[in-house]
C-alpha cells in the first residue's frame, strides 16, 4: 500500500476538517444541535462526490452525510462481504472549536511543546506522559487556545482516505462499503437518526476514541436516576413537627450510596454510581443519578438498589413525598456483537496485517453511537482512531496513527472477501 500517498491525504484532510467549526451543544434541543455543523457535512457530501463515491447523500433533515463504494464484482454482491463505516462531525462543548489554527510539528524530539509563544501556553511532557509514544512521529496540534477536534475528524480522515484509496485501486477487490458521517455523538445523539435502510451494510464499525490500536466490542450499560422530592415548608419559628426539609431527604438519599462504587474509586470493568447533579431547597429537591455497569446482571441490582434506597424514604417520610424514575440510556453492546463474532476477529485479522501485532480489547467505560446503533440492529465495534487528550486545548493527533488506520481499514475492508 502507497503509505506516503496516505500520509498527504490524512494530513490534508485533518487540517482542512479541523478548521471548520462544528461544536455540538448539550442544551440546544434542535436537529442537529448546532446548524454549523451542516458546514462540514457539506464539505464531506461534496468531497464523496468528487472521489466518486455512490449514493451520495446528505439528509438535510437530520445532518448525516451517506455515500458508499458498490462490490467490485458480482460475486462480492453478498451481505457477508458488506461493511460500514460511521464516525461523528461534532466535537465536544467542553473547549472551544471555533477558528481553530492546527499546526504541524515535524519529527517530534520529546520534551515541551510550546503550543502558543505569544501566550505562552506549553504542553508539558511531565503532564503528559504519552508524549513519549511520539518520539520521531509527525504531531498536528492546537495553538492551545481551542480544542483540536481529532475526536473525530481523525477518524473521519481515515476513513475518507481509505475510500478515495479503493476508488484509486480497483484491483483491491470488495464487497459493499457503506459511508455515513453523523452529528451530535459528543452530546449523547448515539447516531439515532441513520438511516440503516440506506446505510445498507449490515454490520459497521465507529472509528473514534484515542491511542492507535485497541478496540471496543463492549461498553457499558447505562441509565440515569432522578429522585424527585416533595417537603413541607413552614416558618422556622413555628416549624415543630410540620416542616419536612426537602434538601435534607436528598442528602440522606446520597449518603445510602456506597463510597467505594463511583467514579472517581473504580476502573477496568468495575461498574459505579454517579451523583451528577443535585437541587434543592426545604420545599423540593432533585437528585440525578448515573448508573453504569458492563456486567447486565449487576447493572440489574444497581438499578434495585436504588430502588431499593427510594422505597426506605417513602415508608420513612411519606410515599407521596418521594418520586423516583429510572431512563434507560444505552446498553452493552456486547450482547449483540457476540452473535457476529467475524465483526471481531476480522478486525483482529485486519490490525496484525497492518503490522499492530497485539491490538488491544477495551472494555469502554463509557457508550458509543455503537451501543445504540447495535441495539437497533446494526452490530457495530469501535476501532480507536489516534488521537490524544481530546475534548481540550491539549488535543493532538500524531500523522502516522491515521496513517496506520487508514491501513487498518483497508485490510479489514479486504477481511469480508471471504
Ligand atoms: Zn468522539
Amino acid at each position: 500500500m502507497d503509505t506516503s500517498w496516505m500520509y498527504e491525504q490524512v494530513k490534508e484532510r485533518m487540517i482542512r476538517y479541523a478548521k471548520i467549526d462544528t461544536q455540538s451543544s448539550r442544551v440546544s434541543e434542535e436537529t442537529p444541535t448546532t446548524a454549523k455543523q451542516f458546514d462540514l457535512a457539506r464539505e464531506l457530501y461534496e468531497e464523496l462526490r468528487r472521489i466518486g463515491a455512490s449514493e451520495v447523500f446528505l439528509d438535510e433533515a437530520h445532518c448525516v452525510v451517506y455515500g458508499k463504494l458498490p462490490a467490485t464484482d458480482a460475486s462480492l454482491e453478498g451481505k457477508e462481504h458488506a461493511l460500514g463505516f460511521v464516525t461523528h462531525m461534532d466535537t465536544a462543548p467542553d473547549a472551544s472549536g471555533e477558528n481553530v489554527k492546527p499546526w504541524v510539528l515535524e519529527q517530534y524530539q520529546g520534551g515541551d511543546i510550546v503550543l502558543n509563544e505569544e501566550l505562552r501556553i506549553v504542553m508539558e511532557e511531565a503532564v503528559f506522559p504519552q508524549l513519549n509514544n511520539y518520539i520521531g512521529q509527525d504531531l498536528i496540534l492546537t495553538d492551545g487556545t481551542t480544542l483540536l477536534g481529532a475526536d473525530d475528524k481523525a477518524g473521519i480522515a481515515a476513513v475518507m482516505t481509505a475510500a478515495e484509496y479503493l476508488l484509486l485501486h480497483p484491483e483491491m477487490p470488495h464487497g459493499l462499503v457503506s459511508i455515513a458521517f453523523t452529528p451530535d455523538e459528543e452530546v449523547g445523539g448515539l447516531a439515532k437518526d441513520l438511516d440503516l435502510q440506506r446505510f445498507e451494510a449490515p454490520v459497521a464499525y465507529t472509528v473514534d476514541c484515542d491511542w492507535l490500536g485497541y478496540y471496543s466490542d463492549e461498553t457499558f450499560n447505562a441509565s440515569d436516576a432522578l429522585l424527585t422530592v416533595a417537603g413541607t415548608s413552614v416558618h422556622t419559628g413555628t416549624a415543630k413537627g410540620i416542616m419536612v426539609n426537602a434538601a435534607e431527604i436528598a442528602a440522606e438519599y446520597i449518603a445510602m450510596f456506597p463510597e467505594n462504587e463511583k467514579p472517581q474509586t473504580t476502573e477496568g470493568r468495575e461498574g459505579f454510581y454517579h451523583l451528577v447533579a443535585v437541587e434543592g431547597d426545604c420545599e423540593n429537591a432533585r437528585v440525578w443519578h448515573i448508573v453504569r455497569d458492563h456486567d447486565s446482571a449487576l447493572f440489574a441490582q444497581r438499578e434495585d438498589f436504588i430502588r431499593f434506597c427510594a422505597e426506605e424514604l417513602r415508608k420513612k417520610y411519606g410515599a407521596e413525598r418521594i418520586a423516583l424514575e429510572i431512563r434507560p440510556t444505552y446498553r452493552n453492546m456486547k450482547e449483540v456483537i457476540d452473535t457476529v463474532p467475524f465483526t471481531v476477529t476480522r478486525l483482529e485479522e485486519a490490525f496484525r496485517a497492518a503490522g499492530i501485532e497485539d491490538p488491544v480489547r477495551v472494555a469502554f467505560r463509557g457508550g458509543t453511537d455503537g451501543s445504540a446503533l447495535s441495539f437497533r440492529g446494526l452490530p457495530t465495534v469501535n476501532i480507536s482512531a489516534g488521537y490524544e487528550n481530546a475534548h481540550g486545548r491539549f488535543e493532538f493527533v500524531p500523522v502516522q496513527a491515521m496513517v496506520k488506520n487508514t491501513e487498518v481499514l483497508l485490510h479489514l475492508v479486504a477481511a469480508y472477501k471471504k
